[in-house]
């Protein structure tokens, strides 16, 4: 992976290609198009977040994460470092992605693929509700971390400002649906929306939802209620 990587994505480009078409043609936008943001779809592969604490039990004192690639959303990254995630029957995962900033509490997010071969039973939880969800073991360069929970699969869900949360007529915490098209098109329902205004559109799902549809860069995907 480049370093780092602010690729314009091409969702992006193609929603400014698409404005401009249409008004040089003097045509009525269609929806898509008529969208105040484009919409981006990203596939969550399977990651942890940490609090300060625990990258300096895991990495040593003082240590500080280094970017690998920035993601979609303003000051989010992928780190270079990972971690180990021991599992409840010994099994392990070898590179688990940190993804920053730094939060106040730690989570693993997997899919059900990754947690059924490391043996766990994990919850399907908007991120950060981790009450009452399993731990595991993490294993850094430096040390050890026990996790007593905090593993979960993230609910999947869309970031929206205020201004998409009026266009698409929903408000913070309740459901849309995403319909993703192609040969293997499948509609997401349950895609919790989740409205801040110093967000950009974006959809995550996770690595199983991804395969499933096949999801690639060119790949159509819309919101529907
Ligand atoms: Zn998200």
């Amino acid at each position: 992976m480049a370093v780092p990587n602010p690729t314009l994505s091409r969702a992006v480009v193609e929603h400014l290609v698409r404005q401009v078409v249409y008004e040089r043609l003097g045509k009525p936008l269609p929806r898509a198009a008529a969208a105040p943001n484009p919409l981006v779809v990203n596939v969550s592969a399977r990651h942890c977040h940490l609090t300060p604490a625990a990258v300096e039990a895991l990495f040593g004192p003082g240590y500080q994460l280094s970017v690998q690639k920035l993601l979609y959303q303003e000051g989010t990254f992928a780190a270079k470092e990972t971690v180990t995630l021991v599992g409840p029957r010994s099994r392990v995962i070898s590179n688990l992605r940190i993804l920053g900033p730094l939060r106040g509490l730690n989570q693993v997010e997997l899919a059900y693929t990754d947690a059924v071969s490391l043996g766990f039973d994990v919850p399907l939880r908007l991120s950060g509700n981790i009450e009452g969800t399993p731990g595991c073991m993490l294993m850094g360069p430096a040390g050890f971390l026990e996790l007593h929970q905090g593993v979960i699969r993230a609910r999947r869900h869309v970031h929206m400002s205020p201004e998409d949360a009026a266009f698409y007529g929903v408000k913070h915490g309740e459901e849309i649906k995403l319909k993703v098209g192609g040969p293997c098109a499948v509609t997401f329902d349950k895609l919790l929306v989740r409205v801040d205004k110093s967000v950009k559109l974006e959809a995550h799902i996770d690595t199983d939802e991804g395969n499933a549809c096949n999801l690639r860069p060119d790949t159509p995907c819309e919101l529907v209620k």
